[in-house]
């Protein structure tokens, strides 16, 4: 960051009678008006008394608890960096301004902030989209308040205008409202450019992935265990008439094992509650009981408050039927869920150290009926496992511990399948008029950054995700920023910014260039007697000059710690070996090959094609392709952020909790963003208003001689009499440019003489 440009939060030149903030505890901040010059080491503070106690109060301060606070005129701004002071205090201050009046969008110039308000807040009524919809293309967005909206409007006149596809990348962590956004973000298109009956497919793809990927966790009720990019195209009256749908790594682990207090996915308490007696009894579900099934009952929980899981099934078939979905495929689908959730139910007695019989009891029989395949072939599969070695082949026993791996390995593959294969049946469905049109509008809802007390293969990959995602999300803001100074004719000297390369290179890197995180786990796959053990040996060996890797060496565990833009983060690298490998054994595709049931079969199928088409391609190495290919695509579209940020922890409306804020602020940007866009010159100004607002400013002899001037010509004067420091403004060919801070002295002048 250029040296400098902080010089304008400094307290600087600032004396009895300013303003400012008082950093009263670490996480806390006070507003109050300076009583004394803030050139000693303490000084005299009068606390604000608007908020907190002691109204009024005067204290003695440490100068160095204080930043400066902005003019009252810049209260509850719609765009941070018009704030003629930035620094934490003062966005907070803003964004709780704004917060409190349920405004819950703020832009960080070009990049829309979104609190989630955890309430209905009256913004998305038909009237508004109305609003939002007459404005013109070429109008200036200036007179509308910040929405997502807005941000999708931007984005759709954009593409009509320049006939260039646009993507919004919706990104915050987990809770904070990145799928609400979307699927508001795609009601406005919807409203804008629907008519031809495909947007309302498009919609109904909503309902019908969060049933199947999205589950309870303890940060959000209704969490998306999975990435997701939506390509909304456009005919050439652009109107919507196809969509795209591409899904990143699904959370699978989820359909056996769920933390306490966490779901499994939506859609298995839906079928258990919304099936009529009738269809209950087909699929061998017991009325009500929810807790016979081993993968819902483990976590101790079962339902959610406000969620009427029986009603929501309804929406689900509703929306497969419209995405082409007939209800006797649903039916299908229905009993291979059921089939997962009895085949959890299977136990095993140990028969020797080395070996384990099925139970032959109600779960055995229940899951292979559904299934399709007979009881004994299904025992098999789970208790034993064929090896072929010398042309011959034989069975080999399983142990307890393998037989429970392959019975939860068997469940998780078949949901992980059924997944793909729905998103694949509503590509058929969306794909209708795709072909008509070349420009798309899409849309990024991937999972935010993680930080967990224990941390794994998923968080490493959901975590690089993000760190890509940054790096572009750098790289386009500083290039748009660059943009409209070359527009105007402005003398720009480039802005460094320090970026994240080094930590993308840690996970990424591989050989002939480099080693990294996913190359070196690739390498320890291959060797058969590798372990998580021998994995955190190499790593260790081989990453430690990389300054964002470390350990604590003296610590016996298989830790490894990195350093992301957004924080540090500890791994284990417990299972990291099986979740990279992640095959499934061929015994298992044999037994759903041979099943009866022709979805499973085609399932099957396609997990056979899949596995021989991948080779020996690890899910690491894949996820680093999808990556890549995920930001190519991004590249090759005009960008638009919109940053969502969760107000508190309890996922409760009307709470601000301050540090939490703070934290996602910085982890996502927020900041840097608003400093670089302010580091060039944040602050414009089309020179006739410049002229109309701060022309009473001048001298009564230049008002009289400059009366009918050009406006650039009143301009100049202002600058001149007010002695404006050349390095702190620029004339552009339409517009003054001005540092931040610049307003702030001007403004207090104005509002002095008002
Ligand atoms: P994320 O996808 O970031 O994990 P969600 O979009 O699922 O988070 O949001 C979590 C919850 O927050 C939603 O289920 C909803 O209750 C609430 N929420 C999010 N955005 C809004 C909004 N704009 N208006 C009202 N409630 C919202
Ligand atoms: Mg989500």
């Amino acid at each position: 960051m250029a040296a400098g440009v902080w010089k304008q939060d400094t307290l600087e030149g600032l004396d009895k009678g300013s303003r400012v903030w008082y950093k009263a505890s670490a996480n806390e901040w006070r507003l109050g008006t300076l009583q004394s010059s803030a050139e000693k080491a303490e000084c005299s503070l009068a606390l604000d008394s608007e908020r907190g106690e002691g109204c009024g109060q005067v204290i003695t301060v440490q100068t160095s608890l204080l930043v400066p606070a902005n003019p009252k005129i810049l209260d509850g701004v719609n765009d941070l960096t018009t704030l003629s002071y930035l620094n934490e205090a003062s966005i907070l201050h803003d964004l709780r301004q704004r917060y409190g009046a349920d405004d819950i969008y703020t832009h960080a110039g070009p990049v829309l902030i979104a609190i989630n308000p955890f309430k209905r807040v009256p913004l998305y009524a038909p009237e508004i989209i109305q609003h939002y919809k007459a404005r013109q293309g070429s109008q200036q967005a200036d007179g509308y308040e910040p929405h997502v909206f807005l941000t999708a409007d931007k984005a759709y006149k954009a593409m009509c205008t320049n006939s260039k596809s646009q993507s919004l990348v919706i990104s915050g962590e987990s809770g904070a409202g990145k799928t609400e956004t979307t699927k508001i973000a795609m009601q406005y298109l919807a409203g804008l450019a629907g008519g031809t009956g495909v947007e309302g497919q498009v919609l109904s793809t909503n309902p019908l992935l969060e049933a199947f990927g999205n589950a309870k966790t303890l940060r959000n009720n209704n969490s998306s265990r999975f990435g997701k990019l939506i390509d909304i195209y456009f005919n050439n009256s652009r109107h919507i008439c196809g969509a795209l749908i591409q899904t990143y790594l699904l959370e699978k682990s989820r359909v056996v094992h769920q933390l306490p207090g966490e779901r499994n996915y939506h859609i298995f308490y839906q079928i258990c509650r919304g099936l009529n007696a009738e269809e209950r009894q087909q699929l061998r579900i017991p009325a009500d009981t929810l807790e016979a099934f081993r993968y819902l009952r483990t976590s101790g929980c079962t339902s959610i408050d406000g969620v009427d899981d029986g009603a929501d099934l309804a929406d689900v078939k509703k929306a497969m039927t419209a995405v082409g979905i007939a209800p006797a495929k649903q039916a299908n689908i229905f009993q291979l869920l059921a089939a997962i959730l009895w085949l959890g139910n299977i136990e095993f007695d140990v028969k020797t150290d080395d070996s384990v019989t099925v139970r032959r009891d109600a779960p055995l029989a229940n899951a292979a009926a559904l299934l399709q395949c007979s009881e004994d072939a299904l025992a098999s599969a789970l208790s034993t496992r064929k090896i072929t070695a010398g042309g011959e082949t034989i069975s080999m026993d399983l142990k307890l511990e393998s037989a429970i791996d392959t019975r939860d390995a068997l469940a998780k593959a078949a949901y992980a399948a059924l997944f793909r294969w729905l998103v694949e049946q509503i590509n058929v469905a969306l794909a209708v008029g795709k072909r008509k049109s070349d420009t798309s509008l899409s849309i990024l809802d991937i999972y935010g950054f993680e930080c967990f007390k224990e941390n794994s293969f998923e968080q490493l990959c959901i975590n690089y995700a993000n760190e890509r995602l940054q790096q572009q999300f750098n790289k386009h803001l500083f290039k748009l920023e660059q943009e409209a100074y070359a527009t105007e004719g402005i003398d720009w000297a480039h802005v460094e910014f320090e970026d994240n390369q080094e930590c993308v290179d840690l996970i990424e890197n591989r050989p002939p260039k480099s080693v990294g995180i996913i190359s070196l786990l690739d390498e320890e796959c291959m060797f058969p007697k590798a372990t998580d053990s021998t994995f955190s040996a190499k790593l260790r060996e081989n990453l430690t000059s990389n300054k964002r890797f470390s350990y604590n060496p003296k610590v016996p565990t298989d830790d490894f710690a990195v350093e992301h833009y957004a924080g540090e983060v500890v791994y284990s690298c417990h299972k990291f070996l099986d979740k990279n490998k992640d095959s499934l054994s061929p015994d298992l595709v044999e037994l759903m090959e041979t099943s009866g049931e022709p979805l499973l079969q085609h399932l099957a199928a396609e997990i056979a094609k899949t596995q021989e088409k991948r080779g020996s391609q690890t899910v690491g190495s894949r996820f680093r392709d999808q990556l890549k290919d995920l930001i190519q695509r991004l590249d090759q579209t005009e960008l638009h952020f919109v940053r969502c940020i969760k107000p508190n922890g309890a996922q409760v409306a009307d709470r601000f909790d301050a540090p939490l804020i703070l934290h996602q602020l910085r982890c996502c940007g927020v900041l840097e963003v608003t400093r670089i866009a302010r580091a060039g010159y944040p602050t414009r100004y089309l020179h006739t208003h410049f002229a109309d607002r701060y022309l009473v400013l001048l001298s009564a002899a230049s008002q009289r001689k400059l009366a009918r001037a050009p406006a650039l010509d009143v301009c100049k004067r202002v600058l001149e009499e007010y002695r404006i420091d050349r390095s702190m403004f620029q004339i552009g060919h339409t517009k003054l440019f001005f540092r931040a801070g610049v307003l702030g002295q001007l403004e207090d002048t104005w509002a002095r003489i008002q």
